[in-house]
């Protein structure tokens, strides 16, 4: 039996399952994976945005201990990022985005005064273990036996666009 072995880009082993919830009305107060009481948990999002930047986020998310899934919403995140490029590099706005893993705490907080070169962050990333699609909700109200039950249709992203 072979086994193929999904492209790794962090070097640390990997923490949480990962997904974006595209819903800014959604919480998520309970998971909705497993429906337990999820927390909070900030962690350094390490993020890739077309073409060229790494960047890490601090970043609070809902984390659901029981099944170790995090879940960030997408319109935080955007917003987020959107500020920091309004600065950094305006152009870059808009552009496709990859949310890969988290960083290590104490490098992130060195990295906030002494930028690493982005090989030398390698080193210090944890890959997610999984990572969900977005989120994708169902409307409410009744169906019946052949009907499907109709996917709420996220929002456009508001801010992150060109
Ligand atoms: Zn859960």
């Amino acid at each position: 039996m072979s086994k193929t072995k999904k492209p790794k880009f962090g070097e640390l082993s990997p923490l949480y399952k990962f997904s974006l919830n595209p819903y800014p009305d959604q919480r998520f107060s309970r998971c909705p994976f497993c429906e337990h009481k999820t927390g909070q948990r900030k962690v350094p999002l390490f993020i890739h945005i077309d073409p060229k930047y790494p960047i890490a986020l601090n970043y609070t998310c809902r984390y659901c201990k029981q099944c170790d899934s995090l879940i960030a919403h997408k319109h935080e995140i955007e917003h987020l990022l959107t500020t920091m490029f309004k600065q950094l590099d305006p152009g870059v706005i808009g552009n496709e985005y990859l949310i890969i893993g988290t960083v290590e705490k104490k490098t992130w907080r060195e990295n906030m005064q002494h930028p690493k070169e982005s090989t030398e962050m390698r080193s210090q990333i944890h890959d997610f273990k999984t990572v969900h699609a977005e989120i994708r909700m169902t409307q409410g109200g009744w169906y019946g036996p052949d009907q499907k039950p109709k996917v709420r249709k996220p929002p456009q992203s508001s801010e992150w666009i060109k």
